[in-house]
């Protein structure tokens, strides 16, 4: 069977043009719609949102244009919209108004993202909310966890990312996303969840999360900027690939219901890695300074946004990521929907 596979293989190389001719099947789309090999769904994609706790119901966030953030009313309108284009899942981010040294507002039962849970699931109780959880918004320092010295201490902010999952499972979140990359944050959010009986909240892992320049509308977005240093110490080196790997094999092994890898437009090849190496659900983040990009060319008149965003997603699922976050959610959805009436 083997050899005669093999042979075969031989025999279709051996054939070649004239004989073999690769258009033939690229000459209508019903034809190249037969033989596409990814498909890019609404439900493919989940929709990240900014609740803010400021005055303002609807505040733009200036270097992402079409991303604002939001009020818990404006997020449920938000909402609500998702919802109707086929989005299944928002990842929520939370600005709270006050922050202190240990991000105490991450962990408050009346926190911003708490309460913006609580309202989502209020009204659409079918909508998959997912919440990042990290203090890196909450600390006044901005960075992801307890400071000793001008080092984040890894040990001793488990408790406190441990503390922020169990308050938005408490508020009624379907999945937590720890987004800090501390050692053994996976393992301690599971066994405070199962003590207390939420051993049915799934933990997204942000397994393989580079220390990126494309973060930084984000940091405008969520007012998240370090006053000091950078985040090289807990975030990945961007020229590793090998290194991704054990990253997520950790976070596996500690009870990770789902992994990602952010971003993706650069990381491409760690996603198709980690697709090769692991079954469990991939998800990419196509992340600020990626939709950045392509807005800002857009706007110029120098790309064509639909179809630059459409191939965008397309490429993040051909290189094996099962679910995109990605702020082009909304648009892409709507243009998937209206190219299947046409
Ligand atoms: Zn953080």
């Amino acid at each position: 069977m083997r050899s005669e596979l093999a042979s075969e293989r031989i025999a279709a190389r051996g054939a070649g043009y004239p004989t073999v001719r690769m258009r033939r099947l690229r000459r209508s789309e019903p034809l190249r719609s037969m033989v596409r090999e990814t498909e890019l769904r609404p439900s493919d994609l989940i929709y990240p949102m900014f609740v803010s706790e400021g005055r303002e119901p609807r505040r733009p966030v200036p270097s992402m244009p079409g991303v604002c953030q939001l009020s818990v009313e404006e997020a449920l309108r938000d909402a609500e919209a998702v919802l109707s284009c086929g989005v299944p899942a928002v990842l929520l981010f939370g600005i709270p108004e006050a922050k202190d040294e240990l991000g105490s507002q991450a962990y408050a039962e009346d926190g911003i993202v708490q309460r913006a849970v609580r309202a989502l699931k209020g009204r659409f109780p079918e909508l998959v909310v997912i919440t990042d959880v990290c203090m890196c918004e909450y600390t006044s320092h901005g960075h992801c966890g307890v400071l000793r010295g001008d080092e984040v201490d890894n040990d001793r902010s488990l408790e406190l990312h441990a503390l922020t999952a169990l308050s938005h499972a408490r508020a009624g979140a379907d999945v937590v996303a720890p987004s800090g990359m501390m050692d053994g944050v996976v393992g301690a959010i599971r066994s405070l969840l199962d003590a207390e009986g939420f051993e049915q909240i799934s933990i997204l892992a942000y397994a393989a999360k580079y220390a990126s320049g494309f973060y930084g509308p984000f940091r405008d977005a969520a007012g998240s900027a370090p006053a000091f240093g950078d985040r090289r110490q807990y975030q990945m080196d961007p020229a590793n690939g090998r290194e991704a790997l054990r990253e997520v094999a950790l976070d596996v092994a500690e009870g990770a219901d789902m992994i990602m890898v952010k971003p993706a437009l650069a990381y491409l090849d760690v996603i198709s890695r980690v697709r090769q190496e692991f079954d469990l659900p991939l998800v990419a983040y196509n992340v600020s300074g990626e939709y950045s990009m392509v807005k800002a060319a857009t706007q110029q008149g120098w790309l064509d946004e639909r179809r630059t965003v459409l191939e965008l997603l397309t490429a993040m699922r051909r290189a094996g990521a099962d679910l995109v976050i990605t702020y082009h959610a909304l648009d892409a959805a709507r243009w998937l929907i209206r190219a299947e009436g046409a």
